[in-house]
């Protein structure tokens, strides 16, 4: 990281620990800035200049809320308006996954990776990461994803060291523990289980090996309290280390990082403004749920305000016990697309599957949703379990006892799950059907 810039760890501990009003000046400042990149997009540069917004016309932060939200359907529809089209100044190109639909490209500057280190470097060392420690990445670098990257740069530029393992290959993982004795380990929950439990089934310590930090990335592993969902318990107990979740996006290219105590992922000043917003676009308050919106500041290669992520969480404010007083994001609950309606009362599928995660011999699960009427979801619930003793009625009990609804529940083989999941040949195994018009 270079001094003197906003990219500096110093300053930036300053930054966190300031006081809020102070900061809030500061962060003005960075985001008229950033307005004022915007106007290199098209999509801005027209959108703003309808409005007659300008960098200046914010008198605070408050200002933030008057302009107009940018969404993933304004992105799908013209994608060629949105990203810096200068191929001087472009060093990476990044894909998003493309779950929902094409992948997205995502233009990275020198600037715009210099920031990406930045922003995994504060939060490693949120999460107590420092000078000379060495952490073992077993997520991919390649195929134009962004976080390997991120989590790379972030690494080294706090001056510790990377041991780029990449996914999968858990013998060799071990012999690299063993070998290299990591203190960190970071990567996706169901690959950190199955490493662990290889690793006890293959006679190593796995509690006592040199990992006493678990960063996971992909999945919630937190509920909206911060406890940790049964994986986040199974994950603490076999590496007898402490889990931080983080939570990001390559669209809004910035991640959230869980400090030492675990309350939330806080938000970094110079480069995030984060409103949780209604259905009706209202901005709600501190603890409330609702669908988070990012607004990336400092970004110049695919800049965005006030992006709308389809995500629910609420965000959090006071001095956290780390000290720092920025705002903090908690653990996100849904997507906003999956939200379930049943007799009067809203949830999303997640809070079934951490439900179901009390069940070890349940394997894995899917949700199947139709409507039936205005105001309530047909759902089904349909599990994978080999296990006779689970039945249909202990799994509808177990959610009414968590969440307070009895959706149908069906049981069929592992297998046969399994592979319903796996059918679409995507990243990740899908597990919300939604028959929905
Ligand atoms: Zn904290």
């Amino acid at each position: 990281m270079q001094k003197n810039s906003v990219y500096d760890l110093d300053q930036a501990l300053e930054l966190r620990r300031m006081e809020p009003a102070s900061r809030k000046q500061r962060q003005l400042l960075f985001l008229r800035d950033h307005i004022t990149r915007t106007l290199c997009i098209p999509f801005y540069r027209e959108l703003y200049g309808k409005n007659g917004i300008t960098a200046t016309s914010m008198a605070d932060l408050n200002g933030l809320a008057d302009l107009p939200f940018t969404t993933r359907e304004d992105i799908d529809a013209a994608p060629a308006l949105f990203g810096l089209n200068d191929e001087r100044q472009i060093r990476d190109i990044a894909l998003t996954s493309g779950t929902t639909g094409e992948p997205v490209i995502v233009p990275y500057t020198q600037e715009d990776l210099q920031r990406l280190a930045f922003n995994e470097a504060v939060a490693f060392y949120s999460a107590g990461v420092r000078k000379g420690d060495r952490v073992l990445l077993t997520v991919t670098l390649d195929r134009c994803f962004i976080a390997g990257l991120a989590y790379y740069a972030g690494v080294t530029s706090l001056g510790g060291t990377a041991i780029r393992s990449g996914p999968g290959q858990v013998a060799r993982q071990w012999y690299l523990i063993e070998k290299l004795r990591p203190k960190v380990i970071l990567g996706v929950p169901s690959f950190l289980l199955e490493l662990g439990r290889w690793g006890q089934d293959n006679g190593y310590n796995v509690a006592a090996s040199s990992v006493t930090t678990v960063i996971t990335i992909g999945e919630p592993m937190r509920k909206p309290d911060f406890s940790l969902t049964e994986s986040g318990r199974q994950l603490e107990n076999i590496w007898g280390g402490r889990v931080h979740v983080s939570y990001g996006a390559t669209e809004f290219e910035t991640a959230f990082g869980e400090c030492s105590a675990a309350a939330g992922g806080h938000v970094h000043p110079e480069l995030m403004l984060v409103e949780i917003v209604d259905e009706d676009d209202n901005i709600l308050p501190e603890g409330k749920p609702g669908e988070i919106v990012v607004t990336p500041l400092g970004v110049r290669g695919f800049p965005l305000v006030r992006f709308k992520t389809g995500d629910i969480g609420r965000l959090h404010s006071g001095i956290c016990s780390c000290g720092w007083s920025t705002e903090r994001l908690g653990p996100t609950e849904g997507r906003l697309a999956q939200r379930l309606k049943y007799k009067g009362t809203t949830f999303y599928p997640e809070a079934v599957f951490y439900a179901l995660q009390d069940f070890t011999q349940i394997t894995a699960a899917y949700i199947e949703v139709r409507s039936i009427t205005e105001g309530t979801d047909d759902i089904t619930v349909i599990v994978g379990c080999d296990d006779a003793q689970v039945n249909e009625e202990t799994v509808v009990a177990k959610l009414q006892a968590h969440i307070r609804v009895r959706p149908e529940v069906v049981i069929k083989s592992s297998a046969e799950v399994d592979s319903v999941m796996r059918g679409d040949g995507g990243r990740k195994p899908k597990k919300f059907f939604d028959f929905r018009k």
